[in-house]
């Protein structure tokens, strides 16, 4: 099926397009138009000129025209979940998981720009003031761009179009070129609703060249970025004078301590390093445990990591579809079987068939082995032992990334050191550094990111605050 391009409500298409194939059995399952820099910025004016009529637009409308794309959402869940499925390999449960996330990403947003409310301010306290009716209030930035990833291509897509649209914004979507359908079908929902403010979301196809036109435009005050560092780079460089919110890569790590829960550590954490076979930006990709309880913990790793069963996307049982494409199993390939010349041992062997990759667990391991400290964004864990949280702290700290961390222990003077002295967006305390509430700050330090979302976070990051006085 054909994904159009949204030049504000009006739907279009041009004479050449992308065929997206299934990562797990390559059968064509989507195509899209190819958008050019010029269609960017032809998106970009409608956008312009609907940011007008969406400032002026009541929130009531907005707050009913996101709740009534949630109403459409839940009786088109299924097939929003199949084609998640298609485009991106995602096991059809957890795509189903995906679509029940992005309808409270929606609904959250919606509730929390109801109550949203500016504050008076007492100018009189001031020893040079004097009693006057001053405030501030929220007001929608005007044109925000939102370019998002593959890994979540519909609940990311929420993420940015929930709080941008009800705090009165107007849209430029730029998805995924790997999931294109999943974000037309999506949009499709907010531009047919009888709520939809007209012209107020696009939608373009591409990748760099319309990613870059968007950017660089000086139409947007905000750009919503959610993806990889050497592209948040690239933005940040090129962006000018705009907001830019950036939501880019990690390399998350947990500590196992000696009093912890090992059973349930070693459950979250074989979830926490494998579902959507590592392709998540929390990811757990490195855990340090401590020497008293390693042996014991790594055998439940490997118990719980075992259960795990891998296959086709398409049934219900399956935890672990393919990776999205050859050079992602390629690249974690070469890195494990790198590992290993240089002394790491697997628990369980590195083993691929096509793009299905097995879970891989490893031991051995040195900080410096790019399984370790670079974003893998593959199902491969590294277990390390440590004497201690003095001697897994700094090894934690030790990354360009900061995104999420965790720690597993049953002593509350760790729990306060973890909160204290780890360094990232987010800290969770006896569960996988994966767990996120899509009702939290979510977000990085570091080359993890600029910025939060979350709808509250979002909307405030997506608004200007004005300043008033009545003298
Ligand atoms: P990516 O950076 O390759 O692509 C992301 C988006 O950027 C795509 O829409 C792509 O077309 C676009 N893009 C590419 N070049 C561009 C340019 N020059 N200008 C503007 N846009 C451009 O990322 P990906 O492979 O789709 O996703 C994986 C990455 O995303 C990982 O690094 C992961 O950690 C990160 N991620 C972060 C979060 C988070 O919330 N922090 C969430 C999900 C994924």
């Amino acid at each position: 099926m054909e994904a159009k391009i949204f030049f504000g409500s009006q739907a279009a298409t041009k004479d050449t397009f992308n065929e997206r194939k299934s990562p797990y059995n390559g059968e064509v399952v989507s195509k899209s138009p190819i958008c050019d820099a010029g269609d960017a910025t032809k998106a970009l004016d409608i956008a312009q000129e609907a940011a007008k009529g969406t400032k002026l637009s009541t929130l009531s409308q907005r707050c009913n025209w996101l709740l009534d794309v949630v109403s459409k959402l839940k009786e088109t869940k299924e097939d929003i979940a199949k084609t998640i499925t298609d485009e991106v390999g995602k096991p059809i449960a957890f795509a189903r998981v995906e679509v029940d996330r992005c309808i409270e990403t929606l609904t959250l947003s919606a509730e929390t720009m109801r109550t949203m409310h500016g504050e008076t301010i007492n100018t009189d306290a001031m020893p040079s003031g004097k009693k006057t009716l001053a405030l501030f209030r929220r007001e929608p930035a005007g044109v925000v761009v939102a370019i998002t990833p593959f890994n979540f291509p519909l609940n990311l897509v929420a993420h940015k179009l929930g709080p941008a649209l009800v705090a009165g914004n107007a849209v430029v979507l730029k998805p995924t070129p790997e999931a294109p359908l999943t974000a037309y079908k999506f949009a499709k929902l907010f531009i047919e609703s009888e709520y939809a403010i007209k012209d107020a979301l696009s939608v373009v196809y591409g990748d760099a060249e319309v990613g870059s036109a968007l950017i660089t435009s000086d139409i947007p005050r905000v750009i919503s970025f959610t993806g990889s560092v050497p592209v948040g780079n690239i933005i940040t460089k090129n962006a000018g004078i705009k907001k830019v919110g950036l939501e880019l890569g990690g390399n998350a790590a947990t500590f196992i301590e000696k009093t912890a829960d090992l059973k349930l550590a070693a459950q979250r954490c074989a979830l926490g390093a494998f579902v959507n076979s590592g392709q998540v930006c929390i990811s757990l990709q490195r855990i340090y445990v401590d020497d008293a309880v390693y042996d014991e913990f790594a055998a439940l790793m490997a118990e719980e990591t075992k259960k795990l069963k891998v296959g086709s996307p398409y049934e219900d049982e399956t935890f672990m579809g393919p990776l999205i494409d050859d050079d992602a199993c390629e690249r974690a390939m070469n890195w494990v079987e790198s590992a290993i010349e240089e002394g790491a041992q697997p628990m369980l062997p590195p083993h691929r068939e096509g793009r299905l990759f097995y879970p891989c667990v490893m031991t051995e391991v040195h900080d410096d082995m790019a399984i370790v400290c670079e974003e893998v964004f593959a199902p491969i864990v590294s277990l390390v032992r440590v004497n201690g949280f003095d001697d897994a702290l700094p090894r934690m700290n030790n990354s360009p990334y900061g995104l999420q961390f965790s720690v597993f222990t049953n002593d509350l003077s760790i729990t306060n050191r973890a909160i204290d002295e780890l360094d990232a967006g987010g800290i969770v305390i006896n569960d996988m550094p994966t767990l996120r509430f899509d009702i939290q700050p979510y977000g990085g330090v570091k080359l993890s990111g600029v910025g939060r979302e979350g709808p509250r976070f979002a909307i405030e990051e997506m608004t200007e605050i004005k300043s008033i006085v009545i003298a």
